[in-house]
């Protein structure tokens, strides 16, 4: 019976990795995305099935026919596993369900963070345990199983302070602003050294205190990587953790012998590290130096200073200003996902199109709080997926645009990352709103962005300040257009 558990369980997990690839590949495209999130629920009921499967095979035949995945069943602790492993299910399944069901979008990254510490959290523990209980290996095989060990309670520690950190920052519990200790890249070197001096030593001899020397070098680690980093550079750590999150994930696997987590751990790791990539070259970062964790902003300087004069628009001027255009393009922010103006947005879209105005939408790759955050909120507004440009399909087009909507955009169109080299965004590729004849700002304040730093596309002559909540501000000028 446990024999054909194990081939099963198998035969389900190779289903479900397939399933996990197709799911990222659908994922990769707007039109295939709903198709990769099913391929992804549908693997991970299929691999939570298979586990299950496994330890209740276990249990039910009892201590003496035991599989590598349900080894517990060797001391007659399976029916304990099965019992332990069903009510966290249960457990995970109902917290799982109402955090997703009450989160905010905007709370979403915070929300992933926190899941990726439990993912480190998970990693050390299953590392502690791998080396607390006698594994009967001997020779090359127990060096293998240390090393095992020392890489998944470090990765895992790391990983799991990384984003407690990351949770803290992003829900604004402590500040964002970077820690600047003296000689903090010399620290995190030290302490990448101290870790491969330490592996090296806990393999020729396993001794305990080595364990806890290496989880409280991974904790502290991971605390000062992501302290260290500040403002605007935060998305590249939230989906540098994801991935290191992955690696966690794979290191456990090997520990645990179990295939399948080690195949969706790497998957993990190398699609978040890409994702990394991606981010660094969009906010031109260096992707190595994200890696060290040695790439904290300075402090922004001035912030909230004011420039010159603003002036302001109401919603009667900008619904003329918008009937005479015949080019508009719309560039949404974190703000927008804040006011939920999306349908709001989508409606305006419609009217102006009707006029056949030529609309689209600029995107810049880290607008609003997450990888994507602006392209959820769209679409879930049914917008028309071929308006939705990227960054640097659009970029060169504001020129010839009369009329660009900023909705809750701030960090993402600020003229100051193209044009001053001392700006702490100085670099970061940003949406050229202000080439554009006319710009209107949807906003409440005067307030900075995320990244802290003044904007003084504010106080540009072709711009306007429309303040107030966006979606309210969008839907005065809807009403507006049943008059012009
Ligand atoms: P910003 O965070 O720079 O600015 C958002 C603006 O929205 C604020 O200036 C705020 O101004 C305004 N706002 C807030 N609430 C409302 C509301 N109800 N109605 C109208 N306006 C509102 O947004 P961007 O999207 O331009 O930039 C994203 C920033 O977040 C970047 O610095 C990025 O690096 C960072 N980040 C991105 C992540 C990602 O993966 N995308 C993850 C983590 C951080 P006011 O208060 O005056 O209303």
């Amino acid at each position: 019976m446990t024999a054909v558990a194990g081939a099963v369980a198998g035969a389900a997990y190779v289903v479900a990795a397939l399933l996990f690839i197709l799911s990222l590949a659908g994922l990769s495209k707007h039109e295939t995305s709903r198709r990769g999130v099913t391929y992804g629920i549908v693997g991970m009921a299929i691999a939570l099935a298979a586990t299950v499967w496994v330890v209740a095979a276990g249990a039910l035949d009892g201590p003496t026919a035991a599989t590598d995945e349900a080894t517990a069943s060797t001391d007659g602790s399976a029916t304990l596993g099965l019992v332990l492993l069903v009510g966290a299910v249960l457990i995970g399944a109902a917290i799982g369900l109402w955090r997703a069901r009450v989160v905010e979008m905007t709370g979403m990254p915070e929300l992933i963070a926190l899941l990726h510490s439990f993912v480190g959290l998970a990693a050390v523990l299953v590392g502690w345990n791998g080396a607390l209980y006698d594994s009967g290996l001997t020779g090359t095989l127990a060096d293998i199983h240390h090393a095992e060990v020392f890489i998944g309670v470090f990765i895992g520690g790391v990983t799991f302070t990384g984003s407690i950190v990351a949770y803290l920052k992003l829900s604004a519990r402590i500040s964002s602003k970077p820690l600047m200790l003296p000689g903090k890249n010399a620290l995190n070197v030290g302490a990448l050294v101290a870790f491969i001096v330490l592996t090296v030593w806990y393999v020729i001899s396993p001794e305990l205190w080595l364990l806890v020397l290496v989880t409280a070098l991974a904790l502290a680690l991971g605390w000062h990587l992501v302290a260290s980093i500040g403002g605007g550079d935060m998305p590249v750590v939230v989906s540098m953790l994801n991935s290191y999150s992955g690696w966690a994930a794979a290191a456990a696997g090997f520990l645990l012998n179990n295939d399948l987590l080690i195949v969706t751990g790497a998957l993990v790791g190398s699609s978040g590290a890409y994702l990394s990539y991606i981010m660094c070259k969009a906010m031109n970062r260096s992707f190595l130096s994200v890696i060290a964790g040695g790439f904290g902003i300075e402090a922004p300087r001035g912030a909230g200073e004011e420039q010159g004069e603003h002036r302001e628009i109401d919603a009667e001027a900008a619904a003329d200003l918008l009937a005479g255009a015949s080019s508009v393009i719309i560039t949404p922010g974190y703000g927008m996902a804040v006011a939920q103006a999306q349908h709001g947005v989508a409606d305006l879209v419609q009217r102006l199109r009707g006029r056949g105005v030529n609309v689209r939408f600029g995107i810049h790759p880290v607008a609003g709080r997450l990888p994507g955050h602006m392209n959820v909120l769209l679409a879930e507004a049914k917008v028309p997926y071929d308006i939705v440009l990227e960054m640097d399909e659009i970029n060169d087009d504001f020129a010839r645009t009369d009329v660009v909507l900023v909705i809750g955009a701030n960090d993402t169109v600020n003229p100051a990352a193209a044009e001053d080299p001392g700006s702490p965004i100085a670099g970061m590729p940003v949406l050229r709103v202000w080439e554009a004849a006319n710009v209107i700002v949807f906003k409440r304040s005067m307030a900075s962005g995320y990244a802290g730093v003044p904007n003084p596309l504010f106080w540009r002559d072709n711009t306007q300040m429309m303040f107030g909540d966006a979606k309210e501000k969008v839907e005065e000028i809807l009403g507006q257009f049943s008059r012009v």
